[in-house]
């Protein structure tokens, strides 16, 4: 260990944001990279929340695609902190990278309208973080509206998420009588200015709530309402707890108006401070601590590159120790060979830049064609394997096939490649010729048509099955396994990984057979092995 590798790591922050359609993540994320002086970014962020607006939801979806590599990471310094804002996708329909993307942070930032409360898809990104213990922030968006109660919200997320919660500022006011917020954990008074994109004063400091300066300052309608508002909230809420926050139980909750940048910074501070830098991270055999010398990563992601005519790739890998610099060569642990990492990726601005060199909790792009996939580990030579990142049973099951039978070849090279890709599971049924595609959402199939069209240049249709779902199946008992394939031979098929997976026609097919063989194993969800 050296002590420069030490505060390296302790200064980052790898963090998402998870909330609910509309609620304000872009215009979030764009304002906490002004702050980081990432300005060009900030643009791109902005950019693709018009697109997003203007366009149907499949166009949606396909002008992500077209900017998501760029804007998959983004990391910018603030506060001598340097943090890495990992994007989640936007629709739902694609939770499963989602959920991958949030095994690779260590906290994330919640956002909720002030007027909405917690909404749907907020409340499963929560779920999906509460699985990991990953400590939560929480931003209420759009005081510059008519909100609900701030005791309301509180309360609301209290009861929803079984989560203590704890005011980090309090709002002053709310819609056209937004003033701004008292800062609780700086003691600062923090006004409002209403013009739209500028860096907001730092405030006033305060010696608490009782300062005379806050009469001064504030109406006295005020002044009056935040004192007794903040000693009641002080009464009813518990103090905040650094441990309890970063156990992933208790969330400090911020208010603001990220559209007039307002209370990010306030936030952003609060995540610096009290966020956690880089966790250690699980394999099969042990934890890898960040300060370990030896560089280690883990694959959470793959991505297309942009260019349909280059049939490149780009692993996402969070770096778990080590000091990584540019040029190494590392271990690719699946299969045995050396890596050479000429040309990582960095995500510092809109222009991808070669990453010189990364520690603990950064993300690092790499270039490949087709070798890497999910859940692979590179390292310096050690056989690890990192745990904890699922593979979820696609609830939607349909057959593909060519318009032109002659391409029958290129389409299961195609689908090969969107498999190991995470953009689809893909299995080949022991019977028939048709491939089946499983996937979670079911507009993930327009998108798959349509990359099969551009990338690959092989008209597909996609059609109904009336599978019901899929499991992987597993045995210790290799006679009972052979005499179970043999007496299910018509519904089981082999994923791109070559493991053996059973289609079941119906629930009752799945309940039946796994009562008469209940030495098999049905798994809902596959580690990336
Ligand atoms: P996302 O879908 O969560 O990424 O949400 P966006 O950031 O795209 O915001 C959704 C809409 O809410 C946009 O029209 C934003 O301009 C608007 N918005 C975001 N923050 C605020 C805010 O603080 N106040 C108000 N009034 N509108 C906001």
């Amino acid at each position: 260990m050296t002590g420069s590798l030490d505060s390296d790591v302790a200064r980052r922050r790898t963090f998402a944001i998870i909330s609910h359609p509309d609620a304000g993540k872009t215009t979030l994320t764009e304002k906490l990279l002004l702050f980081g002086g990432a300005i060009q970014m900030a643009g791109a962020v902005k950019a693709r929340g018009e697109q997003r607006r203007a366009h149907s939801d499949w166009m949606k979806v396909e002008r992500e695609r077209g900017i998501s590599v760029a804007s998959s990471v983004m990391t910018f310094d603030y506060a001598e902190r340097t943090f890495n804002l990992l994007d989640t996708p936007g629709h739902e329909d694609f939770s499963e990278d989602t959920y991958r993307v949030l095994t690779a942070v260590d906290s994330a930032v919640m956002v909720i309208d002030a007027a909405k409360g917690i909404e749907e898809q907020t409340r499963k990104l929560f779920e999906v973080c509460r699985l990991r213990d990953v400590p939560i922030m929480t931003f209420i968006n759009k005081m510059d509206r008519e909100t609900r109660d701030p005791f309301d919200l509180l309360d609301e997320i209290e009861q929803t998420l079984a989560l203590d919660v704890t005011p980090g500022s309090w709002p002053i006011g709310m819609g056209k009588n937004f003033l701004g917020v008292y800062d609780l954990f700086n003691d600062r008074l923090v006004l409002m200015g209403r013009s739209k994109g500028e860096m907001p004063d730092e405030g006033e400091s305060c010696s608490g709530l009782d300062d005379p300066k806050l009469d001064r300052i504030l109406p006295d309608w005020a002044v009056k309402q935040l004192r007794e508002e903040v000693e009641m909230a002080r009464g009813l809420c518990p103090e905040f707890d650094p441990e309890a926050y970063r156990a992933g139980h208790m969330t400090p909750v911020f208010f603001g108006s990220a559209v007039n940048n307002f209370g990010v910074r306030e936030m952003l501070q609060a995540l610096g401070q009290v966020a956690p830098p880089p966790r250690p991270q699980p394999t099969a055999d042990r934890l890898v601590d960040p300060l370990e010398d030896k560089v280690t990563g883990v694959i959470f992601k793959i991505q297309a590159n942009m260019d349909p005519k280059h049939r490149d790739r780009i692993a996402f890998m969070r770096l778990c120790s080590g000091h990584f610099k540019r040029g190494m060569k590392l271990k690719h642990v699946r299969s045995g060979k050396l890596v050479n990492m000429h040309n990582p990726v960095m995500f510092l601005a809109r222009d991808r830049e070669l990453a010189e060199e990364a520690f603990a909790g950064d993300i690092i792009g790499v270039p490949n064609h087709g070798n890497l996939r999910i859940g692979d580990a590179l390292t310096e030579g050690e056989d690890l394997r990192f745990t904890g990142i699922p593979s979820f049973a696609p609830e939607l099951l349909q057959k593909v096939r060519p318009e032109d039978p002659l391409k029958a070849k290129h389409l299961g090279r195609a689908l090969e490649q969107l498999a190991e890709e995470g953009a689809a599971r893909v299995f080949k049924p022991r019977f028939g010729s048709d491939w089946i595609v499983g996937v979670v959402g079911s507009l993930q199939f327009d998108v798959l048509a349509d990359r099969i069209r551009t990338e690959y240049d092989v008209p597909v249709r996609f059609e109904q099955t009336t599978l019901y779902t899929a499991r992987w199946v597993t045995c210790d008992d290799a006679i009972v396994f052979k005499k179970f394939q043999d007496g299910n031979n018509q519904a089981l098929a082999e994923d791109h990984d070559g493991d053996v997976v059973f289609l079941a026609r119906n629930a009752w097919h799945l309940e039946r057979t796994a009562e008469d063989f209940p030495a098999v194993k049905f798994h809902k969800t596959k580690e990336h092995a």
